[in-house]
């Protein structure tokens, strides 16, 4: 199972990434989720994403590229992957293409999650996460227990600084410039599924493991 997980900003990527993970054990590859770490560990590499992401730009592609190379060719992608938020540009689509040809492996689908723009920036805008363990919270749709608090580990949620109103509007309008292209893409390829991710989260993962099955 190499699987790509598409979508606009806040559609639910993650979240269904991580419920194919606890089903599946296979590895759950977010490039945002690395940028993140690469920020906060001050890495040269957290450095040149950090301007980018909190722009709501996208990090240059052979830097995001070159990331995902390594990551990919560690062993425990061999029997599977969730690549999450990669790729974004036809030029990382084309080098990932590159990437899994010279592993021997084969993508399986490229899982496009559908949601209309007006309920990206309500999902984004309320979305928190866990300090410790990164699980993720919506203050309406995926509250937790007790404000603020994570139910899995107890960690403090935080929100992210590009998860603003301002940000999401420039991360919406650099998605339908040079992400969208990506559906036309892997359409051609025959690769292409499409979720309506506009569903609860339940529902829009029990039509993820429909198309998987199909
Ligand atoms: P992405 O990884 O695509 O940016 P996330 O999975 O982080 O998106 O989801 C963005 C926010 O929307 C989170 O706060 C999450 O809890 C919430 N969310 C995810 N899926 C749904 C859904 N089907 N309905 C309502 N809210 C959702
Ligand atoms: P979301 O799914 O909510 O859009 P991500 O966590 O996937 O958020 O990405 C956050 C930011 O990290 C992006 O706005 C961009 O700056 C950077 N980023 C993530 N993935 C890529 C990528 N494949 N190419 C370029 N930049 C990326
Ligand atoms: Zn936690």
């Amino acid at each position: 199972m190499h699987i790509l997980l598409m979508g606009p900003p806040g559609a639910g990527k993650g979240t269904q990434a991580a419920k194919l993970v606890e089903q599946f054990h296979i590895p759950h590859i977010s490039t945002g989720d690395m940028f993140r770490a690469a920020v906060k560990n001050q890495t040269e590499l957290g450095k040149r994403a950090k301007v980018c992401m909190d722009q709501g730009k996208l990090v240059p592609d052979d830097v995001t590229i070159g990331i995902v190379r390594e990551r990919l060719a560690e062993a425990d992608c061999k029997k599977g992957f969730i690549l999450d938020g990669f790729p974004r540009t036809v030029e990382q689509a084309e080098a990932l293409e590159n990437i899994v040809a010279e592993l021997g492996l084969k993508l399986t689908c490229a899982l496009n999650i559908n949601v209309p723009a007006q309920e990206l920036i309500e999902r984004a805008v309320g979305r928190r996460i866990c300090k410790k363990c990164g699980a993720t919270y919506h203050v309406k749709f995926k509250a937790p227990g007790k404000a603020g608090v994570c139910d899995i580990c107890g960690g403090e949620l935080y929100q992210r600084a590009d998860d603003s109103e301002a940000t999401m509007k420039n991360r919406l309008a650099v998605y339908d410039g040079q992400t969208k292209p990506l559906i036309e893409y892997y359409k051609k390829a025959g690769l292409y599924k499409e979720i309506n991710g506009s569903q609860p989260m339940d529902k829009v993962y029990s039509d993820v493991v429909t198309v998987l099955h199909g």
